[in-house]
């Protein structure tokens, strides 16, 4: 099966703890040190094999990376790699989870391809806010309920007044677009810069 690597985690004599999210799936799998150990990478998407063995961590085997064209390209390696992690974060209680995620991933993956990364990992965020019933596209400030007229975005691109959280506001015609149609092409760099800082505090 296919998936994308979400964690790795050394564990004794270079063995590791890798995490792999597929379509239903975020496995912990146990990986023995071994001869295609380089194929083992942060963010990698894989095809593979678990192999069950009572009474031990089901062993990740087979493995087979499937390589993205970008991946030579440092800032977006980096970029993938930051996504990648908030997102393990934000997903590691679960063991089962929706196809939603992995897809995400793999749209992701493709848009890097040509898009600028911050952009392409901003409008997948605002997918996933909106799959997740949190995208909050009613105007309002989480902070005193009163509308909001220019936004501010705390964390989870939450709107609030610039004055309440002490962060600057940005246009609301453009967030509002941003959150109707998950595309930043009327956000210019710094404001894109700025959310991708906010993305960073967390899923
Ligand atoms: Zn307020």
């Amino acid at each position: 099966m296919q998936g994308f690597i979400l964690r790795v985690t050394k564990v004794k004599n270079e063995d590791l703890i890798v995490n792999v999210l597929t379509t239903r799936h975020l496995f912990t799998l146990y990986r023995f040190y071994g001869a295609r150990h380089s194929t083992i990478n942060l963010g990698y998407k894989i095809d593979f094999e678990v192999e069950y063995e009572p009474g031990y961590l089901p062993k990740l085997r087979h493995v087979t990376h499937l390589g993205f064209a970008w991946l030579r390209d440092l800032q977006k390696h980096l970029i993938w790699q930051r996504f990648i992690t908030l997102l393990y974060a934000h997903l590691r209680e679960f063991e089962e989870v929706d196809d939603f995620y992995f897809s995400m991933l793999d749209r992701l993956a493709k848009k890097l391809t040509r898009q600028e990364p911050r952009r392409a990992c901003i409008e997948e965020y605002v997918r996933l806010l909106e799959f997740e019933g949190r995208l909050h596209t009613h105007m309002q400030c989480f902070l005193c309920d009163k509308e909001v007229h220019e936004p501010a975005l705390a964390r989870a691109f939450l709107p609030a007044h610039a004055h309440c959280i002490g962060k600057e506001p940005f246009a609301k015609q453009k967030i509002d677009y941003l959150f109707r149609y998950k595309d930043t092409q009327f956000l210019d760099d710094g404001e894109v810069e700025r959310l991708w800082q906010t993305l960073q505090e967390g899923f």
